[in-house]
């Protein structure tokens, strides 16, 4: 009855926000729905990170959804770009990702007062379909403490205001490989910070998988 009365009466598309969201569960129009990326490009973030994935650069549909679940509270905008990532991640890994294949799936870190205030923590609705997608675990292990937050920063600013903000609670066994996941990366200085703490938490290697890049191949 519900998929009945969506076909007659369509919902406004969580993208563009016309009427007629016919896909992905009646969530988006067929013209936003089409511009969502099938694919998973690189992306070199640099610093110690071993290389990374992402979706998509933060215009389009995909990046009014993720800014209409950051900063809009919408947690099923995120859930959408959740599956895209797990279901693109699940079907190339071993292929479009070249044979590499992670331990462990690890959360970038928000910050407690952003994810109070949301009810939800961004990242993770992003990180936990990849992690089971794929069958591996999620471990949520890092925190981060204080700071600005990141997007009010220039490059230099982003750098120095990580420095020693970004924390290991627990040390990571036999040398595992970690697959990095966040929503937004902009100058990388995010991602690399995490990949210092994880590196100095006891991981062989850590890779990064965004849903939105500034940083291309
Ligand atoms: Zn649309």
């Amino acid at each position: 009855m519900t998929d009945l009365i969506a076909s007659l009466c369509p919902l406004p598309c969580l993208s563009c926000e016309k009427p007629g969201a016919r896909r992905w569960g009646q969530r988006l129009c067929p013209r936003c729905a089409d511009e969502i990326p099938d694919v998973l490009e690189r992306v070199l973030p640099g610093g110690s990170l071993a290389g990374g994935w992402a979706l998509s650069s933060y215009a389009g549909p995909l990046g009014s959804l993720l800014r209409r679940g950051k900063y809009g509270g919408d947690e099923q905008a995120l859930r959408l770009v959740g599956h895209q990532l797990a279901r693109l991640f699940a079907e190339e890994r071993g292929i479009g990702l070249e044979g590499w294949l992670p331990d462990l799936v690890v959360p970038a870190p928000t910050s407690p007062g952003r994810s109070f205030w949301r009810g939800f923590d961004a990242v993770h609705l992003l990180a936990n379909p990849v992690a089971t997608a794929a069958g591996l675990p999620l471990s949520p292990m890092l925190r981060r403490w204080g700071g600005a937050p990141q997007a009010s920063l220039d490059a230099d600013a982003r750098r120095s205001n990580l420095r020693g903000r970004i924390h290991p609670l627990k040390v990571i066994s036999q040398g595992a490989r970690v697959l990095l996941v966040d929503d937004v990366v902009t100058t990388g200085a995010t991602a690399i910070a995490c990949a210092d703490a994880l590196l100095g938490a006891g991981a062989r290697e850590v890779w990064l998988l965004a849903a939105c890049s500034a940083i291309r191949h």
